[in-house]
């Protein structure tokens, strides 16, 4: 089966060479543009296309594969909402994922962002470069005996709660299904009011979707403690930005971590840095010493490519076999 791999880094490339290595009935070869009406071309002669998150497969690039003999598209994402799911099912075409690669990967990110905000890890780092080893203004805090507040208890949350448990918190959960695994180990259920006052730090881990749409804003700011920490590693728009700034000026939010956010929309791994410095609030947020951000890194470990890349092959393995 030949295979032509879209959106393709060269990390994904090393590690996909060496996954297929194992798997002589598949022939990748590999393209760094995005799947696009563009270029898709360039999928003349193949079986099948692997494609992420900022491949463009609409209806128009479906019948064109569709045309030239493409009968499957293995996604190397947990998320469909790239490809017209309808023009696929209709032109024949199955359509793999990859569900679940990396709850460890964006809980521990997630632990890192609060780790480095607690000690302004960040701001050290850029001192001591400079030779300056003054403490002043590195005042920290323990998390050990903190709350920790987690929305969405899913796969990733489910992985942050425990490692918080581990560091001695009192975790508190909010999800819209609960999960007894983690009242097992002490985390506790409660309303969103209640983990709105008491958590001293506050973690989102909920999908994107019309309830949880800047489910972070003026009014929930208004019910949580002074110098509340917020992370979010999961969808930018589940914080309104404007209003996030505004708390870090009142001192509201003592804290920001973010992996994402609202701006970086179908760009995302495209051309990120030009679009920051279009985005006033995006810019003006990064003035704050207080908030660190990333680039959307939170599933980013050689673990997760790796599961991406085996759960891909046994994916287009299972296709072929068909
Ligand atoms: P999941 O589906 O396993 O878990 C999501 C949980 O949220 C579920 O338990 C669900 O019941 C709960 N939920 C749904 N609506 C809710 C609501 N209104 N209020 C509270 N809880 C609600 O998903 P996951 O794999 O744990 O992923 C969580 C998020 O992390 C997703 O938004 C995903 O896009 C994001 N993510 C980020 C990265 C990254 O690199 N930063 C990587 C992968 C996933």
């Amino acid at each position: 089966m030949k295979v032509a791999v879209f959106s393709c880094k060269p990390y994904d490339q090393r590690t996909l060479s060496k996954a297929v290595a194992e798997t002589p009935s598949i022939e990748l070869s590999y393209f760094e543009s995005r799947l696009s009406s563009e270029t898709m071309t360039l999928t003349n002669g193949f079986d099948a296309v692997s494609c992420f998150v900022n491949d463009n497969i609409d209806r128009h690039v479906i019948q064109y594969l569709a045309d030239h003999g493409i009968t499957a598209i293995a996604l190397r994402c947990a998320g469909f909402n790239n490809v017209d799911l309808s023009a696929a099912k209709a032109a024949n075409i199955k359509v793999y994922h990859v569900p679940d690669y990396s709850p460890t990967s964006v809980a521990e990110h997630a632990v890192a962002l609060i780790m480095t905000l607690n000690r302004k890890t960040h701001r050290a780092y850029h001192r001591v470069k400079e030779g300056n080893f003054a403490l002043e203004g590195l005042l920290g805090f323990n998390v050990q005996s903190r709350t920790v507040g987690c929305i969405g208890t899913g796969r990733i949350g489910q992985a942050f709660c425990r490692i918080m448990r581990g560091f001695g918190c009192r975790v508190l959960c909010y999800d819209i299904s609960p999960n007894n695994d983690l009242v097992d180990i002490g985390c506790e259920y409660t309303d969103l009011e209640t983990l709105y006052s008491d958590s001293d730090i506050l973690s989102l881990h909920c999908p994107l979707n019309a309830s949880t749409h800047h489910l972070i804003n003026k009014n929930s700011l208004s019910k949580m403690k002074d110098g509340v920490m917020i992370i979010n590693t999961s969808r930018g728009a589940l914080v309104n930005a404007q209003e996030a700034i505004d708390a870090l000026y009142t001192g509201k939010i003592g804290y920001l971590g973010l992996d994402v956010y609202e701006q970086e929309n179908s760009i995302f791994f495209e051309d990120m840095s030009s679009h920051i410095i279009q985005d006033s609030v995006f810019q003006l947020m990064l003035t704050f010493p207080n908030v660190v951000v990333t680039g959307h890194q939170g599933y980013f470990t050689q673990e997760a490519l790796d599961h991406i890349a085996t759960t891909t092959l046994d994916n287009l393995i299972a296709h072929a076999e068909e």
